[in-house]
């Protein structure tokens, strides 16, 4: 016996409509490629959305075609992923931080037909073309007066393609399982890997990550994505806010500190997203410009370990609370995010950071368990840590052209190449990659621990911990830092610093002092590139 409820598939298109119809004032605010600040209301920006699926559909775009994007967060990249998935199209963001070599490989194992490019990143295709067979157009996200000088054979300006248009026009029926949009992982080892997500995982992950414990989005809210939309799905902030009616305010091309704190104070953000650098800059800029926000409520922090001293500057000195989350590209993205729950509602203080510090707790939709090498489950007491492993309706099942391979058990728990614990009542706290955790006499040390702690001394910008070789042990702790400017600090006083605060065995056998940390183009840092730097590295404590 079925229910009697009627099937109405979950496509990306009916969040715009929803937005566009009961929300239709709210604007997306937006800094242009250009230069000015725009505002277009949700009910403009479906009619746009429109009109280019409209474009698209009389170029000849079909179903399931893709189409690249090299872009910001602007309203016309958001226009191009809803007029895209309007004719069952697939957007297909690209990092536009990678090397030019890996985002041509990237774009035509994806067979993109179309290109989209910021004004930013012309020169980069102008690079690339050649090796870009398959794309037939580059479409500049600007209008006839910005058009540069391009060496670009087939280019046109967004606004004249869109121009020629209008918005009388259905969106193509899908089927809720269909291609809405793809992204491919940064994979530190082999090719880079296309996650594919459905509409149906695109609207479920908007539902799941808005609800109150997790972002807690609603129609008040004025919502600023830091956090790029070719990272991670722009972790659905792009379904998420139109979903609740929420304001979104988007950066464009600037991300530093002045720029973002222009845009929280003047657009009187109250909710923000974005990964632990970019936090950095914005603390820093405050704390020297003696600045506030007294509008922002909450940032939402992840793609690393948000270190507990941001926290606690966010809270005592800025009164924001920070929402702590973990999450990957293969998850759509968000797996947990840190809210209270009611065991947790009186903590305050340090035990209150305790909890912080965890990426918190995953939204329905998203199972989780730990295990250890054996596949073992562990128990869920806060200490014992293993491979985290998850499943649900928005993580993925296998990768774009490699769907033949198995990337799930027979349960379908997909492996997450992360090392985490879990709490008694849910809280899930990473402490490494799988492959970063350090292995020391047959026990492991949390490389993510032992780098939080160092950032809290005031003198570190930066902390890095690596496995190194040692004959005894196998492998040691290094600790790297990156000292903040004018600021001095000993291998001695640092180590004195993390004394007391963890296990003896844990401390790092040694620190050493660089000018940088290499950084992945997610921002994450790259622990390879330190490996292969410090892979001589000689110990004090090791004997031979
Ligand atoms: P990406 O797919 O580029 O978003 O990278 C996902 C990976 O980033 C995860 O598998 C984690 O290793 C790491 N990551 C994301 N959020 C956190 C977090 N809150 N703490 C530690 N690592 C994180």
């Amino acid at each position: 016996m079925f229910g009697s409820m009627q099937d109405w598939p979950l496509t990306c298109n009916k969040v715009l409509d929803h937005a566009a119809r009961f929300h239709k004032n709210r604007e997306i605010i937006s800094r242009s490629v250009e230069g000015p600040i725009t505002r277009q209301t949700y009910a403009q920006t479906r009619d746009r959305a429109l009109a280019l699926a409209k474009r698209l559909d009389r170029y000849g775009l079909r179903k399931g075609d893709r189409a690249a994007t090299l872009a910001w967060n602007t309203v016309r990249h958001m226009e191009v992923w809803y007029g895209l998935t309007g004719i069952g199209a697939v957007y297909h963001t690209v990092n536009p931080r990678l090397f030019p070599e890996q985002i041509s490989w990237i774009i035509n194992h994806a067979e993109d037909r179309l290109l989209f490019v910021d004004l930013t990143f012309v020169p980069i295709v102008e690079q690339i073309i050649d090796q870009l067979p398959l794309i037939e157009l580059v479409i500049i996200l600007t209008d006839t007066g910005h058009m540069p000088k391009t060496s670009l054979a087939n280019c046109v300006a967004y606004e004249d393609w869109l121009a020629e248009s209008d918005s009388d026009f259905n969106w193509v029926d899908v089927d809720e399982n269909d291609a809405a949009g793809m992204c491919y992982t940064s994979g530190t080892t082999g090719n880079p890997k296309g996650v594919v997500y459905s509409h149906r995982s695109n609207v479920l992950h908007a539902f799941q990550s808005s609800l109150p414990d997790m972002m807690n989005l609603s129609a008040k809210d004025r919502v600023l994505p830091v956090v790029p939309l070719f990272h991670a799905n722009g972790w659905a902030l792009a379904f998420s806010a139109p979903l609740n009616g929420a304001t979104l305010v988007l950066p464009g091309a600037l991300m530093d500190g002045e720029s973002i704190y222009e845009l929280l104070s003047t657009e009187k953000c109250t909710f923000s997203g974005a990964v632990p650098t970019v936090w950095l800059m914005l603390i820093q800029y405050m704390q020297r410009n003696d600045l506030y926000l007294p509008d922002l409520e909450r940032v939402v922090i992840g793609g690393s370990a948000c270190p507990r001293s941001m926290t606690k500057a966010f809270r005592d000195d800025y009164g924001v609370e920070v929402m702590h989350a973990w999450g990957m590209t293969e998850l759509s993205p968000i797996g947990t995010i840190c809210s209270m729950k009611p065991e947790y509602a009186d903590l305050e203080g340090e035990a209150w950071l305790d909890i912080k510090e965890t990426a918190g707790h995953p939204p329905f939709g998203v199972e989780m368990k730990i295990v250890d090498d054996e596949n073992k489950e562990l128990p869920w007491n806060g200490a014992a840590f293993g491979r985290l492993l998850v499943r649900g309706p928005c993580v993925t099942r296998s990768y774009y052209k490699l769907e033949g391979e198995q990337f799930v058990d027979e349960e379908g728990w997909f492996d997450t190449g992360d090392v985490a614990t879990i709490d008694e009542w849910g809280y899930m706290q990473i402490t490494d990659r799988s492959k970063d955790v350090i292995k020391s006499g047959g026990e492991w040390i949390s490389s993510i621990d032992l780098e939080n702690l160092a950032i809290g001394h005031p003198a570190v910008a930066e902390a890095a911990v690596i496995g190194v070789k040692h004959s005894k042990w196998d492998e040691r702790p290094l600790l790297i830092l990156m000292l903040s400017d004018e600021e001095e600090a000993t291998r001695d006083e640092i180590l004195a610093y993390m004394d007391g605060k963890i296990a003896k065995w844990w401390m790092p056998d040694d620190v050493v002092f660089v000018d940088e940390i290499p950084h992945t183009a997610t921002g994450k840092i790259k622990k390879v590139a330190l490996r292969e730097q410090f892979k001589d590295y000689k110990l004090p404590s090791d004997p031979t």
